[in-house]
C-alpha cells in the first residue's frame, strides 16, 4: 500500500517548471500510488471551474489518466484554490475532502487539512477567511464575468502580501493549542498537512508522547511529498 500526500504546488503559469515537476511526479513517483492526495494550494489560484487556464490542460491529462488507472484522488481546498468545485474534480476523477478530514492509512486513522485553519493568530486572514468561504461570497463572486473575477483575485492577492510582509514570523505559522486541540477533539495521533511551508515532522503535539503533525513543503527550488505505506511515514524532498 502506498499512499501519496502534496500540498502548496502554487502551479501557475509563470512557473512551468513546477508543472513539469508536477507531471514528472504524476507518471513517476505516483504511478504505482494507490492514493494521491492534494492538500491545498495545488494552484496558485483559482477563480472557477469555468475559467480553466488551457496551459494546465496536459495536467489534468495526467491527473485523469492516473485516477482512471486506479490511483484513488483526493482534493481538498486550500486558501488560494478553495473555489475549485466539482464540475473539475469530475473532469480529473478526484474527490472532494472536508477541510478537516478522517482517513484510513495502513498504519491507522490520520486527520488531513490544509492547515490555515489552524493559522489562529493570524486574526485578518481568519475574518477573510470566513467571508470567501461563505456560500453568498462564492456564489455573488462566482456569477461575475471572469475578467471581473480575475481582477478581484489580484487585488485580494495583493492585500494579503502586503499584509505578511507586517507579520512576524510565529504568527504566520500553526498556532500550538489550535493544533493540540483538534488532535484531542478528533481523538486522532496523526495530523497532516501543509500551508505554512515549513515542512517537518513534529512530535508530543496533543500531549506528552501524544500526536504526531506532519507539515508537507511547498514547491519551489524543491518538490515535497509524503508518503505512507505498510511500514510508516516518509517525508521526502527532491530538486526540482
Ligand atoms: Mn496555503
Amino acid at each position: 500500500m502506498k499512499v501519496l500526500f502534496i500540498s502548496d504546488l502554487h502551479l501557475k503559469a509563470e512557473r512551468p517548471d513546477i508543472t513539469r515537476a508536477f507531471l514528472h511526479f504524476l507518471s513517476e513517483t505516483a504511478a504505482d500510488a494507490d492514493a494521491l492526495y492534494l492538500l491545498g494550494d495545488i494552484f496558485e489560484a483559482w477563480i472557477g471551474d469555468d475559467a480553466q487556464e488551457p496551459q494546465f490542460n496536459p495536467l489534468f491529462n495526467a491527473l485523469k489518466s492516473l485516477s482512471e488507472r486506479g490511483c484513488r484522488l483526493y482534493f481538498q481546498h486550500g486558501n488560494r484554490d478553495f473555489l475549485v468545485g466539482n464540475q473539475f474534480l469530475t473532469k480529473i476523477g478526484a474527490t472532494l475532502l472536508e477541510e478537516k478530514q478522517r482517513i484510513d492509512l495502513p498504519i491507522g486513522s490520520a486527520l488531513v487539512m490544509h492547515g490555515d485553519q489552524l493559522c489562529t493568530d493570524d486574526k485578518d486572514y481568519q475574518q477573510f477567511r470566513a467571508l470567501v468561504r461563505s456560500p453568498n461570497w462564492q456564489q455573488a463572486f462566482l456569477a461575475k464575468p471572469i475578467n471581473e473575477r480575475l481582477a478581484i483575485a489580484q487585488q485580494l492577492r495583493a492585500t494579503s502580501q502586503q499584509l505578511a510582509t507586517e507579520k512576524s514570523n510565529e504568527i504566520m505559522d500553526v498556532n500550538p493549542l489550535a493544533v493540540s486541540t483538534v488532535l484531542r477533539e478528533e481523538k486522532i495521533e496523526l495530523l497532516i498537512h501543509g500551508h505554512t511551508h515549513r515542512p517537518a515532522i513534529h512530535y508530543n503535539q496533543r500531549s506528552n508522547e501524544h500526536g504526531t503533525r506532519v507539515v508537507l513543503g511547498d514547491w519551489d527550488t524543491k518538490l515535497w511529498y509524503l508518503e505512507c505505506n505498510d511500514n510508516g511515514l516518509l517525508l521526502v524532498d527532491e530538486p526540482i
